[in-house]
């Protein structure tokens, strides 16, 4: 069920909004990323990590959401990192965490949901190149693979998922054109882009999803109400979380809260 991606890079993909959990090959070890996301998928990725026959050293994780902070007993107890303000936030929303997995998917080892610590300045065991940037959620992380040609894109550059700003910080369009920016130089050199959710992007499907999130995010700067594929027929449950972003993009998200 896992496919390989890129040299040493694997994705499964969950029935749950698409969530990709990912396997990296560093030295000899597996790292984890983001896997997900409920019990029996996480079992299965077990298996699968069985059937490859090398041990995972280290898990990672991207962004401080509950879908990117799940563990299994059965990839073992080793240290899990993530962005120094990441590990921060993640600490914080443990609880918040912990119920909406156990609200939106069943067999999830609650106890080990957000178990992460800062990831040392040099990167410990996680291959590649940190990214991070403040689109999304606080101390989001892509990982650069520069050597396999491949970027992990955590909540960014999907091709279900529009740009999701997040309605507790400020200034979310510029994070976005920040992030950009910098994912938009790191996928120049890649061949491969797995988005936290969605499929996988190859080629020249590279280049388009960062134009995608760019252009929803140039629309919003310009406040008007962007056009994008993701927001088709099929996508009504995004219509809530474009909305707030819209309105926060506005400025009135404030405005609209003392209304109610
Ligand atoms: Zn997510």
């Amino acid at each position: 069920m896992m496919t390989q991606v890129a040299d040493g890079v694997w994705v499964r993909q969950s029935a749950w909004v698409w969530t990709n959990s990912i396997v990296v090959r560093g030295e000899e070890r597996l790292i984890l990323v983001d896997p997900g996301i409920d019990g029996s998928e996480l079992n299965r990725l077990a298996d699968d990590l069985d059937r490859l026959g090398i041990p995972v050293v280290a898990g990672f994780s991207t962004h401080p959401h509950w879908d990117h902070l799940l563990w299994h007993a059965r990839f073992g107890d080793v240290p899990r990192y993530a962005t120094a303000a990441g590990a921060d936030v993640a600490g914080e929303a443990r609880e918040r965490a912990q119920a909406m997995a156990a609200e939106s998917a069943s067999g999830i080892p609650l106890e080990l949901i957000a178990l992460v610590t800062p990831l040392p300045a040099a990167g410990g065991p996680v291959p590649g190149e940190i990214v991070e940037h403040q689109a999304h959620a606080v101390g989001h992380a892509a990982v650069l693979l520069a050597d396999r040609g491949a970027l992990l894109a955590g909540d960014m550059l999907s091709d279900v998922l529009i740009p999701l700003l997040d309605a507790r910080r400020r200034d979310q369009v510029g994070a976005y054109e920040t992030a950009l920016d910098r994912l938009g130089e790191a996928a120049r050199d890649v061949e491969v882009v797995v988005p936290g959710h969605g499929a996988v992007a190859e080629g020249p499907e590279v280049a388009a999803r960062v134009a995608a999130d760019r252009a929803y995010i140039d629309a919003l700067r310009r406040g008007e109400d962007p056009v994008d594929a993701r927001l088709g027929p099929d996508a009504k449950w995004l219509s809530g979380p474009h909305q707030s972003n819209l309105e926060q993009a506005r400025g009135r998200l404030e405005h609209l809260r003392l209304r109610e």
